[in-house]
């Protein structure tokens, strides 16, 4: 669709309100609400946001030595014809996904999908198209009186009784999404305490993370209407099961189609090139970690033998490890397991693609797959043995990972990559500050 495309389809939609929003480095949909007199103009030139919002986190402080203040003026949300959805639960209301531009129409450095659209141009000149499928966990709380939040118990894993207990729930999700076009492929019970699983068919990489990210949206609000809280939140409590954010990459040629990951079977699961993709994402798998699960809380998802990841592993059909191929054959591609819904999905696929294709480059050497094992279980002689790593085990070893991979760097380069860091950082020294009740029953009274 080009803008004239949208302008009619709002029309015919009959919409009066135009949420015009962009994703900020925690992941947030940011957006301002635009009436219908004004559509025309927004849908051509954008709406105006201050560039120092990209120095929120998510408590809405905001870095204080980031590069964007109060006086660095704005950057343009122009909107992508092509990401608009009808929202089906609020009258006459639609959303509608932008790029940032600067004020005379550039694009804006700033921007995490014009960013990813920078790292996909890499691939597009070496004639790679690349696909990509997002399935996302999630589960589902109420609010008791006194402000802590109640698991809603929910069947066992994958059970009949799981869905049936919300099924007016899972079905609303789905029909929403299917009426705005967005393709569903799965929603099911999965096996935490009231945890559900949700995938997108998978697409071309950015209509995949801008997919996600409305079918987050929608979940969340379609909650809300049944009384609900639902929660991508990696580890909501140590004793359930974690919300993870599964990636599955596939690269083809954009000529002929063939899957360039594939091997010739079992025995030689992944191409030359597949295994050289898989070699990158291993070596940069420390720096990734900062982008892919970038908050306190996303560390303690992952824990060996948790089926999130805590290893630099790859293998076939293996939910233990970091990168799994679950499929050999023509539909072969490569799920990235580390991640999860606390990350900006555009970054996300930036920093994974760019890690993959400096493998290709560079030949990186993915090693043995471990197909049988799950690594999590290997005791530190095994491991050492094996020549496994440990992903970081926490947010700054993993941000410090990141601001020291030149390439990933490079990728969120020439502005995103340091205020992420800020905004993030500063998050972890909120975190450092906070004394936790853990701490007081932990000391309070053996000291
Ligand atoms: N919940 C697990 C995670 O946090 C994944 C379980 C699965 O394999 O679906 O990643
Ligand atoms: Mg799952």
């Amino acid at each position: 669709m080009n803008s004239q495309d949208l302008l009619k389809r709002l029309d015919d939609d009959r919409i009066e309100f135009l949420w015009v929003a962009y994703h900020d480095y925690n992941g947030r949909a940011c957006a301002k609400t635009i009436p219908k007199r004004n559509f025309a103009e927004v849908v051509e030139g954008g709406v105006v946001f201050a560039r120092a919002n990209l120095e929120f986190g998510v408590d809405d402080h905001m870095a204080a030595d980031g590069i964007w203040q109060a006086e660095t003026g704005d950057f343009l949300a122009l909107p992508d014809p092509d990401a608009y959805w009808k929202l089906p639960y609020i009258d006459n209301t639609a959303i509608v996904f932008c790029n940032m531009m600067t004020e005379d129409y550039r694009p804006f450095e700033g921007c995490p999908r014009g960013t990813l659209g920078r790292a996909l141009e890499k691939y597009a000149a070496r004639q790679i198209s690349v696909t990509a499928a997002l399935e996302a966990e999630f589960s589902l709380y109420t609010k008791t009186a006194d402000g802590d939040y109640l698991p809603s118990r929910a069947g066992g894993m994958f059970t009949v009784a799981g869905l049936n207990q919300f099924a007016d729930l899972m079905h609303d999700i789905v029909a929403a999404l299917e009426s705005m076009g967005v393709p569903v492929e799965q929603l099911g019970k999965e096996y935490g305490t009231s945890q559900f699983e949700f995938s997108t068919r998978y697409s071309d990489a950015l209509a995949a993370a801008d997919r996600y990210l409305i079918s987050k949206e929608v979940t969340r609000a379609l909650a809300r209407k049944h009384g609900q809280i639902a929660s991508h939140m990696p580890k909501p409590f140590a004793e359930h099961g974690g919300n993870g954010l599964h990636i599955h990459l596939s690269l083809f040629d954009a000529d002929s189609g063939a899957n360039l990951l594939a091997g010739t079977g079992l025995a030689d699961p992944l191409s030359e090139s597949g295994r050289h993709f898989v070699g990158g994402l291993m070596e940069h798998a420390p720096a990734i970690c900062g982008v892919a699960a970038p908050t306190v809380n996303s560390y303690k998802r992952l824990q060996p033998a948790s089926w999130a990841p805590a290893h630099i592993a790859w293998g076939v059909g293996n939910r233990g490890v970091l990168l799994r191929v679950p499929d050999v054959n023509q539909r072969c591609r490569v799920e990235y397991r580390a991640a999860d819904n606390t990350c900006n999905p555009y970054l996300l696929l930036t920093a994974l693609l760019s890690a993959g294709l400096d493998g290709i480059d560079a030949q990186a050497d993915s090693g043995a797959p471990f197909n049988d094992d799950d690594v999590g279980h290997f005791s530190d002689a095994q491991l050492q043995d094996h020549g496994i790593e440990y992903l970081p085990r926490t947010l700054p070893v993993a941000l410090d990972a990141l601001e020291n991979d030149a390439v990933l760097m490079a990728a969120l380069a020439p502005v995103i990559g340091g205020e992420f860091l800020k905004v993030k950082r500063m998050e972890l020294e909120t975190y450092n500050l906070h004394v936790h009740p853990w701490e007081r029953q932990m000391y309070l009274e053996v000291t």
